[in-house]
């Protein structure tokens, strides 16, 4: 049923152990991972988590006959209530708009969409539930409008993070909060003034918590336990300590914190000076202006050039290195355009090795030394290794510049090329150079490769 050729491995940050993975159901592999705020431009940092999940999913693919990724869109926050004040537009405008331009963003990046993503406005009615049914058994209580989760009643909080009480209740930024029982007591459910959103709920009108809608979601689209639940390490406290805590405690399985999901993968931080990119620091710069400056395969690749768990630091010197090597694939792709591929011969060392904890540098180090000893066999081995790490997807001549310029006189060009080509069989090289001259004042460099004249637009 599935290619038990390939053995994945993945480090779990529940068992903080790098473990072999094996699924609830072979026949169906569920994986959820938590996605952005809606209400400003992803920025590089929310793209590694992207890149990194839609590759995890790939392989999964490659080895599993059917895969459901679930990942959340959280439209409904406080940092949206602000934009919206500050603004003066709607919060749905606001959130509609991001959304569509994170997928677009993600989409240039070679990102597939999740095959269900859903808005947490979209899951009120599972989330009021959930809360509940933690009030019923006692994990949860009302007080002035809000229900909060009451985290001393659950033994083992803190055993994802492994924070102890006292960096839980730093970690947890806690203002001074009337309301609390307890200073690292979290927000499930909390009431909205007439100016926002809000819903009917039991404890009158209001809104959810952050972390309710990613327990709330996983558990409508997946079922429990699933397989993988994943996120940027940021998110293992608190959102993913606080996922675990109202989901075990809402099905009675405290004492098993795999209740919820088995594996628990984290993405490392994706870093400018070796300090995290955020939006509160300022040193981010968006997935949409990157994109103005590079292709998103050479953004995707160096967002894959350090291994997930590592941090990764931005700079101009690794984008334009990457840029190197696929330019140098796609000349090679070129030179075998005229090559057939096999579907049959796949890069199974290339998956091999992402299937070592999803060793992307370790994949690209085997990718780059694939021996080229037949070209039907190299250049498929290139296109399907391309194909789960997402590169090499794209028209090679359209990638290299090559007769694509849409302000040119083509057939002029063209001519001149020709012009020259007979000057050189003539031993003409003063009219050859002239013809060459000629067509870089025009803005077009040409190159002689074995295949022929090429040219493209400077
Ligand atoms: P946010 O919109 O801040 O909730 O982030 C969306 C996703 O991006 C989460 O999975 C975060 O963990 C992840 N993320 C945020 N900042 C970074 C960063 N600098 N490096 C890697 N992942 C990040
Ligand atoms: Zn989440």
């Amino acid at each position: 049923m599935y290619e038990d050729k390939y053995k994945l491995s993945l480090h779990n940050s529940l068992t903080r152990k790098k473990e072999e993975f094996i699924p609830l159901d072979e026949s169906h592999v569920r994986i959820y991972a938590c996605g952005p705020t809606v209400y400003d431009y992803a920025h590089i940092g929310n793209a590694r988590m992207a890149v990194i999940f839609d590759v995890l999913v790939r392989i999964l693919r490659e080895i599993y006959p059917k895969v459901t990724y679930v990942s959340n869109l959280t439209d409904i926050d406080d940092k949206i209530i602000a934009a919206s004040e500050k603004s003066g537009k709607d919060i749905e405008e606001i959130t509609e708009k991001f959304a569509r331009i994170y997928n677009e963003d993600m989409a240039a990046l070679g990102v597939r969409k999740p095959d269900i993503q859903s808005k947490a406005t979209q899951t009120i009615p599972e989330m009021i539930e959930l809360i509940k049914i933690l009030i019923e058994r006692d994990y949860a209580y009302v007080n002035d409008g809000h229900v909060l989760f009451n985290v001393t009643n659950f033994d083992n909080y803190g055993k994802l993070s492994g924070r102890s009480r006292d960096e839980q209740i730093a970690g947890a930024r806690v203002e001074i909060a009337p309301y609390k029982k307890d200073p690292a007591d979290f927000v499930l459910w909390k009431p909205s003034d007439d100016g926002q959103p809000g819903w009917n709920s039991p404890w009158g009108r209001g809104r959810p918590g952050w972390h309710i809608e990613c327990s709330a979601m996983a558990e409508k689209y997946l079922g429990l336990p699933f397989d993988i639940h994943g996120g940027g390490a940021d998110l293992k406290f608190p959102h993913h300590e606080n996922e675990i805590a109202q989901s075990c405690c809402a099905h009675g399985k405290e004492d098993d914190l795999s209740a919820f999901a088995r594996y628990w993968v984290h993405n490392g931080f994706l870093t400018v000076n070796g300090e995290k990119m955020s939006k509160s620091l300022g040193n981010f710069t968006t997935a949409h202006q990157a994109l103005e400056e590079y292709k998103g395969e050479v953004i995707r690749l160096t967002l894959l050039s350090a291994h997930y768990r590592q941090p990764l630091d931005w700079s101009d010197d690794i984008l334009i290195q990457n840029k190197k090597v696929l330019d140098r694939f796609y000349q090679v792709l070129y030179s075998m355009s005229d090559i057939e591929i096999d579907e049959n011969i796949k890069a199974d060392e290339v998956l091999e090795a992402l299937c070592d904890d999803i060793n992307t540098p370790k994949a690209m180090a085997v990718f780059n030394s694939i021996e080229r000893k037949n070209d039907v066999e190299y250049k498929s081995k290139l296109l399907s290794a391309g194909k789960i790490l997402g590169i090499l997807q794209e028209n090679p001549a359209k990638w290299l510049g090559y007769g694509q310029a849409d302000d040119v006189d083509v057939n002029l060009i063209e001519k001149l090329i020709e012009q020259r080509t007979i000057a050189k069989k003539a031993k003409d090289y003063v009219r050859a150079d002239d013809i060459r001259n000629q067509l870089s004042a025009m803005g077009i460099s040409i190159e002689d490769t074995p295949d022929g004249v090429k040219w493209k637009k400077l």
